[in-house]
């Protein structure tokens, strides 16, 4: 167990992890630029709604080129199922012809670089550098901070890059993408927005907002 854990943060680490050995990226890709199209278009929306319509898509567009020649409004009507359609796809197209007029087609490892992109925030860029490049990182979204917050490891009145900050300097590098899985995955699956298991939460004890 990394040294930088204390006693609470590590059994924190230890619990969501027996609850969710095996917490992962739940996005379908194969490539890189499927990745990083997946992830903008999970904005405000579930994993499962994205991969029902990249099931579709990825079939459809095979590469960069094929999205930056795209119709705009053809690429609108193919992810309409999603929130924010508009937006997103004007943020692929744009996302892609800037992918390959100055960066050679590769996606880039470099944060700021990757949040020059049109769609691509802090939290877009840290989710692809860690899932793809395996750099670690721990991106904050909805379930991150929310559990976060629950279970004081962060305040409620921290900004999201603050709870960023908390959080890599409790944990080791190491177990930053581990960790960022499995509090995405205890917000998603147990410790919900509306409804946490709390009188089954084995973290019930240390928890700073039980709802019971
Ligand atoms: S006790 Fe409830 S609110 Fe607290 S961490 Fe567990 S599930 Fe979440």
């Amino acid at each position: 167990m990394a040294q930088k854990m204390i006693e609470q943060d590590a059994y924190i680490y230890h619990e969501i992890t027996q609850l969710f050995p095996n917490a992962r990226c739940e996005l379908k890709y194969t490539t890189q630029i499927e990745l990083l199209i997946a992830i903008i278009l999970s904005a405000q929306t579930t994993d499962d709604s994205v991969n029902r319509v990249t099931d579709n898509l990825f079939n459809k567009y095979h590469c960069i080129q094929d999205y930056a020649d795209v119709n705009l409004s053809e690429l609108e009507n193919d992810i309409h199922h999603l929130g924010l359609f508009k937006n997103k796809a004007r943020y692929i197209k744009l996302t892609c012809i800037k992918l390959r007029d100055q960066y050679a087609g590769i996606v880039p490892n470099d944060q700021k670089a990757l949040e020059s992109f049109p769609g691509v925030g802090r939290k877009t860029a840290n989710v692809f550098i860690s899932e793809w490049y395996k750099m670690p990182r721990i991106a904050i979204d909805t379930h991150v901070k929310r559990v976060s917050i629950r279970l004081g490891l962060v305040s409620d009145t921290d900004s999201l890059e603050q709870i960023e900050n908390r959080l890599m300097a409790k944990y080791d590098p190491s177990n930053w993408i581990d960790l960022h899985h499995k509090l995405i995955f205890f917000g998603r699956y147990f410790c919900t927005a509306k409804l946490p298991k709390c009188k089954q939460c084995p973290l019930l004890s240390i928890c700073q907002k039980p709802l019971l």
